[in-house]
């Protein structure tokens, strides 16, 4: 009896067929980055082994394919790498509670500002702010209302700043604010004056609302200071007068006041 030949069921590729597919797996790499699609290449190629050439070009894809994934990966480790720097950058750079600039930003923009001024013979502020009887939100209130607080002072504190000033919490209830190229010291004390009414108005808190206020002190490059170091120690030092002057004040940092205090 004569015998048949076996017909495979896996419906013959021509030629055509096999460059359209490998057209099709290119787009969807391509288009979509879509590696599973080489498989059904593939399995076209194990059902017809016989075209050497065929069998190369979807070798070589599916080498195309490895290689693509293990740059995926290499590129996803990268990433995570990248966002584990940002984060400690923003560990090192920002307050997590306020999400303001904390000193070590503070002290650099006022470094910078200082060497704008000096070269440009500009004026610059520097502005020392304390919350006033802040401490009765924490112990009459609890702390979460105080934290609540602190971050409508920073959102409060933005709110009468350009963006090219720098509000910064540098820890507690205290808040530098640099303005370089500020216009002249009563522009300093006009804003301070500003920072008082703000916070004088009362807070809606969670849980309630509370009514503090804030003292500002000021100093002005180069009228008092000239150093990074000299204009926060003078700020501060005017604040010091601001809280003796009763708080909810600011004031202008003296020498004579500070010779004498
Ligand atoms: P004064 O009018 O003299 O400035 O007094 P004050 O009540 O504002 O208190 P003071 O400035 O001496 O101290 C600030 C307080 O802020 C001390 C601390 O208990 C509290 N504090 C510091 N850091 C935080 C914080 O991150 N969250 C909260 N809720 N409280 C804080
Ligand atoms: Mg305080």
């Amino acid at each position: 009896m004569e015998t048949q030949p076996v017909i495979s069921n896996t419906p013959v590729a021509t030629p055509d067929a096999f460059l359209a597919k490998l057209l099709e797996v290119a787009d969807r790499i391509a288009s979509e980055g879509d590696l599973q699609a080489i498989q059904p290449l593939l399995d076209m190629t194990s059902a017809h082994s016989q075209s050497p050439i065929a069998t190369a070009l979807a070798e070589s894809f599916a080498r195309m394919v490895v290689k693509l994934e293990a740059r995926e990966y290499e590129l996803e480790c990268t990433i995570k790498d990248l966002l584990a720097v940002k984060a400690e950058l923003e560990r090192a750079n920002y307050d997590p509670l306020t999400g303001l600039p904390n000193r070590v930003i503070a002290r650099d923009r006022l470094h910078q500002g200082v060497l704008y001024a000096r070269r440009n013979n500009r004026e610059l502020a520097v502005l020392y702010m304390d919350l006033d009887k802040f401490k009765w939100v924490n112990d009459n209130m609890g702390h979460p209302a105080g934290d609540e607080l602190l971050q409508q002072v920073a959102q409060r504190g933005k709110a009468c700043i350009r963006d090219s000033d720098t509000l910064a919490r540098l820890g507690g209830d205290e808040f530098l604010c640099v303005l370089p190229n500020i216009d002249g010291q009563q522009a300093a004390e006009e804003l301070a004056q500003r920072f008082v009414d703000t916070m004088n108005q009362p807070f809606t808190l969670r849980d309630g609302v509370a009514k503090i206020g804030a003292s500002v002190g000021i100093a002005m490059f180069p009228a008092h200071g000239t150093s990074v170091d000299q204009l926060i120690e003078f700020a501060d030092a005017a604040l010091y007068f601001a809280k003796h002057a009763g708080r909810n004040v600011y004031r202008v940092f003296q020498v004579e006041e500070a010779k004498a205090g």
